[in-house]
């Protein structure tokens, strides 16, 4: 391929509207161009690449037994009904009319179109099991697009759908898709991580977040050097021990307060109530109902746990500023800050608390009168909690749930998603199949998804330096750039370049011939931006003393015979194809 051929329009200025150095170097480097807000137009470049990672994420899934195929990103509103996810996504789904007025969906996803099918065409145990993949865009009306291909309106995702006949055949399905993910990752010279993640609204009991470590990853991972102990904060829990109880009095105590309405107000003098011998009191909107969600001074309330755990699918604070919510606190009788579960709390509103409150007592709550506060509550005693579990959110320095060593968190970047499913969509879809004793069951499913696009953004994030991107082989767009310094048409180095090109093309090399008429500066520059893993460098100088200059993107520059060249170079391919092999 010759550089004035294609399209490559790199930029010297960093794109104002860019924040994070991935999403520059897309722009700079010629491989995308944004239409508008989370949507892109990918580039020869950036096309190249996206098709190699489609192709390793295509053989790698094949390996594992995945079948292809392509489902409609149009999609019957009726699906989504039959599922429940009419409501529950209504957030991301994007709907569009037809000249008939009837309404359509843009796929977010394909649980119900793959289980539709399957409830047409699996029938028999002796079809199972079965996993079923496409690589497609998608559509998710995301409230903040950001970040470039990271969190777009429309991207491409591979997703697939296992189908068994058992428990224990989801999970092997389940543990394929883990490894095919992993070999996956290292093939696009990507370091991803399986964590333990939340499995969230759609129920289900095992679930991985392949992520990679980044700055700019939108994610929190809970981490254990120690004993690997990985988890999605979302998710993680920590060996921490429960409140210490104390001796308490007979009964709670009210005190007076006034204008105090924050755990650090009431630890300062004259009150001294340390966090850890608070209760926070936390009122939620958990479906339409008031609930109360306690956790301890010192801690932080996780959405997602209290979500998961108790399966509401819209959750917000209850808002003292908002009409709406008025009546909530007038139940209640007083604001937050003065909020308490001891006494005044409305038959029927359900209370949770964190696991860390059980059997805490001498606590201090707020006593649901506005500028007084109670001492000496017991949660046991005088407090009636529906559900304990759970809630709070873990802390850097925490120790490890499995060994006791201390956690780190660090943020990153969710590329892949595995995830045992179970029956929840077969169940409401009707996909089931006949057992060998002729009885007949719901298809016990996993859906396991990668994001494409962001996958490519994910390798620029970590696969760069100061220069522009450097791509891991595999990955890259070209993987040699011939350099010619002059490009006289028939002069030495044009034509050693040319024949140079034919001979490493021959050898299964994909090549990029910078045939522009620009100064040497400008080429390097750009051949470093794009990043090219290898450019081979024709100046008149060095092909004068019977030399050609080798560059790896990230190593010194190695001089070697003009006849040894093309050998050097195909040794070289050899040698960095290797070092992606997936174990
Ligand atoms: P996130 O938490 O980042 O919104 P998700 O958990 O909703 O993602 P999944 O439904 O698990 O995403 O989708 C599978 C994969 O698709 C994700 O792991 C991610 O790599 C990718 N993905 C999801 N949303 C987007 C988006 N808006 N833009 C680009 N890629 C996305
Ligand atoms: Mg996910």
């Amino acid at each position: 391929m010759l550089w004035s051929q294609t399209f490559i329009p790199t930029l010297k200025e960093t794109p104002s509207d860019a924040e994070i150095v991935s999403h520059q170097l897309l722009l700079r480097a010629g491989l995308v161009r944004k239409l508008t807000g989370g949507l892109y137009t990918f580039l020869p470049m950036g096309l190249r690449t996206l098709r190699k990672i489609e192709q390793i994420i295509r053989e790698e899934m094949n390996r594992a037994g995945g079948i292809e195929v392509l489902m409609p990103a149009l999609q019957p509103p009726e699906i989504w009904q039959q599922s429940g996810r009419y409501e529950t996504a209504a957030g991301v789904l994007f709907k569009v009319r037809d000249s008939a007025k009837k309404e359509w969906v843009l796929g977010p996803t394909h649980e119900e179109v793959i289980t539709t099918l399957a409830a047409s065409e699996l029938n028999s145990y002796r079809q199972l099991p079965r996993n079923f993949y496409q690589i497609q865009t998608k559509f998710r009306d995301e409230i903040r697009p950001r970040f470039g291909l990271m969190r777009a309106k429309e991207f491409l995702m591979k997703d697939a759908y296992s189908f068994d006949a058992s428990d224990e055949g989801a999970m092997a399905s389940y543990g394929r898709m883990y490894d095919a993910y992993r070999r996956i990752f290292a093939r696009c010279g990507l370091q991803a991580f399986p964590v333990e993640a939340d499995t969230g609204v759609i129920g289900g009991s095992h679930s991985h977040e392949f992520m990679v470590p980044a700055e700019t990853g939108e994610n929190d991972v809970v981490y254990c050097e120690a004993c690997h102990y990985a988890a999605n904060i979302e998710k993680a829990t920590s060996g921490l021990p429960a409140t210490a109880p104390r001796e308490v009095g007979p009964e709670p105590e009210k005190f007076a307060t006034p204008g105090v309405v924050t755990i650090e107000a009431l630890a300062k003098a004259p009150y001294g109530v340390p966090a850890n011998r608070q209760i926070k009191t936390l009122v939620y909107v958990a479906d339409s109902r008031p609930v109360l969600i306690l956790v301890r001074g010192d801690d932080q309330l996780n959405e997602s746990k209290f979500m998961a755990r108790t399966g509401a699918v819209a959750v917000r604070p209850a808002d003292a500023k908002n009409a709406a919510d008025a009546e909530i606190f007038a139940a209640l009788g007083a604001l937050p800050g003065s909020l308490g579960a001891v006494r005044n709390v409305p038959a029927g509103w359900k209370v949770y608390a964190d696991a860390r409150l059980r059997g805490a007592n001498d606590m201090t709550t707020g006593a649901n009168e506005d500028g007084f506060h109670l001492k000496g509550v017991s949660m046991e005693r005088d407090i009636k909690v529906t559900e304990w579990f759970d809630l709070r959110t873990v802390k850097v320095g925490e120790p490890c749930p499995k060994c006791a060593q201390t956690l780190k968190i660090r943020r990153a970047i969710e590329v892949g998603h595995v995830f045992k499913l179970g029956t929840k969509y077969s169940e409401k879809l009707n996909a089931t199949f006949l057992a060998e004793d002729g009885s007949r069951h719901p298809a016990v499913m996993g859906c396991y998804g990668i994001g494409v696009t962001r996958t490519l953004q994910a390798v620029i994030e970590q696969c760069h330096d100061k220069d522009g991107i450097v791509w891991p082989l595999p990955v890259a767009p070209f993987q040699v750039c011939i350099t010619p310094l002059s490009v006289v048409p028939d002069g030495q180095p044009m034509t050693l370049a040319r024949q140079l090109s034919d001979e490493l093309t021959a050898a299964g090399i994909e090549v990029i011939l910078d045939d522009r008429d620009e100064r040497p500066g400008v080429k390097f520059k750009d051949s470093e931006l794009v990043g090219f893993p290898l450019r081979v460098n024709l100046g008149e100088k060095s092909l004068a003393k019977g030399e050609i200059e080798l560059k790896p993107r990230n190593g010194p520059v190695k001089l070697v015979p003009i006849a040894a060249a093309s050998a050097e170079v195909i040794a070289w391919f050899q040698a960095e194809k290797a070092k992606y092999q997936a174990a």
